[in-house]
Order: structure tokens, then C-alpha cells, then sequence
């Protein structure tokens, strides 16, 4: 759909988590670029390999619809993408190639300090805010739960406190921000890191070319890593 393309595009993080660390990695896969003033574009100088800075929650979408060719993203954003995808009736257009080995959190279950934790069926008619409706769903269908998904868009920790649910689901890393909220994690849902992903079908020639020595490239910077 996107205008015939020789040059590779791919979209990572404008700034976050995953920003740095993604220019990291494709620094020392041979790419450098020149970065024009506002920044969202960057001309690949190296190899016709461009840079599109986007927030994370859009590079799944950018690679469905064609206007990217790879994103580096959260495990945890893609799946869940794929999972409304899914429940909207839409094919799933990107798929995961690369584990990245960085941006390492999950995605869990708090409840307040307070609670005394048995099963997950105690959750059953409670509402449960967060950000990942189609993960959360998932795990309730899965655990014959019956709750209440409460979305919300950011701010999450602080729903039960606000009485706006009664607990959460949402990304813990150290468990920092749950205890400044007094909740504590009870299950784990999702485990995730930054992943390159990328689209189901094949690239045409010129751009599959480009990739597969990107790949290559990937694969060898990631072995010196770990
Ligand atoms: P954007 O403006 O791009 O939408 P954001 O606020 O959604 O930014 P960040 O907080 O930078 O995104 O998180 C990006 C990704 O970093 C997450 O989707 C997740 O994969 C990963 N991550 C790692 N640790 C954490 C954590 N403790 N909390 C949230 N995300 C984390
Ligand atoms: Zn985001």
C-alpha cells in the first residue's frame, strides 16, 4: 500500500525506555544517520536504512500499514496490538524475528498490600484497571476468571487508591512504583523485552536484501553481547 520503497525504514522509540538502547543496537550494526531538526526522520548515511522516532504504542501499526518495514518494541506492546487486532476481526500483520535482550519487564497482577493472596478466583466480579485489555482478558478466560477490565491509559498504580478499581495489571519492573502505592504483585501475566518485529509476509527484493543483512548484522552484535 505504502509507495515502492529501496530503502529500508525502520520506527523505533522517540524517547523512553527503549529509545537509547535501540539506537545502541543499530549503531553497532553498522548504521549512522543524519539527524534533521525535528528529529522524527533520520536519513541513513551509512546504508539505505532510514529512521522513523515514533512513540512505541504506534510501531506495530506503522508496520501493519506498511509505512515501516521493521520496529523495535516491547514484547508486551506487539501482543497486545495483535490480541485487539484479533478481538476487531483483523488478520495479525506483524510477527517477533529478534529477542533484543533489553527492556526486561512483565506484566502483573497487584493487589493492595492488604489482601491476603490465595487464587486468582478471588478476583471474580472485582474490576481490574490497566493498560492491556486483551493480555488481561486473555489471563482471566484462561483462569475461568469472571472481572471487570477497567482501561486506562496511564496512571494505573493509583486507580485502587482513587477507587477505580479494585486492583491492577500493569508493567513491574523492580516493584518501586507498586509499594509507593501499597500494592504488592501477586502473578505474573506476561514476561517481555525489546523485540525487532517485523511483517509477516516477505519483503520484496531490494528491501529483503537490505534485511537479511541487517539480520545477519543483528545476530552478530547480539552474540558479542551475551
Ligand atoms: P511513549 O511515549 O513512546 O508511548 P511509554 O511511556 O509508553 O512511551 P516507556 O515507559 O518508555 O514507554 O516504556 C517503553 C517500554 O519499555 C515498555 O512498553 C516496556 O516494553 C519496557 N519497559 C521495561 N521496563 C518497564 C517498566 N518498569 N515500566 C514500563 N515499561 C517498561
Ligand atoms: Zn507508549
Amino acid at each position: 500500500n505504502a509507495t515502492p520503497r529501496d530503502r529500508l525504514r525502520i520506527a523505533i522509540q522517540k524517547s523512553g525506555r527503549l529509545a537509547d538502547p535501540a539506537r545502541a543496537l543499530l549503531a553497532s550494526c553498522g548504521l549512522s544517520w543524519r539527524e534533521s531538526r525535528d528529529r522524527l526522520f533520520c536519513y541513513g548515511e551509512t546504508l539505505p536504512v532510514d529512521l522513523l522516532l515514533v512513540r512505541d504504542d504506534d510501531i506495530p501499526g506503522l508496520i501493519a500499514d506498511g509505512v515501516c518495514d521493521l520496529g523495535v518494541v516491547g514484547r508486551n506492546v506487539m501482543t497486545e496490538q495483535d490480541g485487539e487486532r484479533r478481538a476487531a476481526g483483523k488478520p495479525t500483520a506483524y510477527r517477533e524475528l529478534r529477542a533484543l535482550g533489553f527492556g526486561d519487564c512483565r506484566l502483573a497482577l497487584a493487589v493492595p498490600e492488604g489482601w491476603e493472596w490465595k487464587s486468582p478466583r478471588q478476583l471474580d466480579g472485582m474490576r481490574i484497571a490497566t493498560s492491556y485489555p486483551a493480555l488481561l482478558s486473555q489471563w482471566l478466560a484462561d483462569e475461568g476468571v469472571s472481572a471487570e477490565v477497567v482501561l486506562l491509559s496511564g496512571s494505573v498504580e493509583i486507580a485502587p487508591r482513587l477507587g477505580q478499581a479494585d486492583a491492577i495489571c500493569d508493567l513491574v519492573s523492580s516493584g518501586a512504583t507498586l509499594a509507593a502505592n501499597q500494592l504488592k504483585p501477586v502473578a505474573t501475566l506476561f514476561e517481555s523485552e525489546a523485540v525487532l518485529a517485523g511483517p509477516v509476509h516477505e519483503f520484496d527484493a531490494a528491501r529483503g536484501e537490505l534485511a537479511s543483512m541487517l539480520l545477519r548484522r543483528l545476530d552478530g552484535a547480539l552474540r558479542i553481547r551475551h
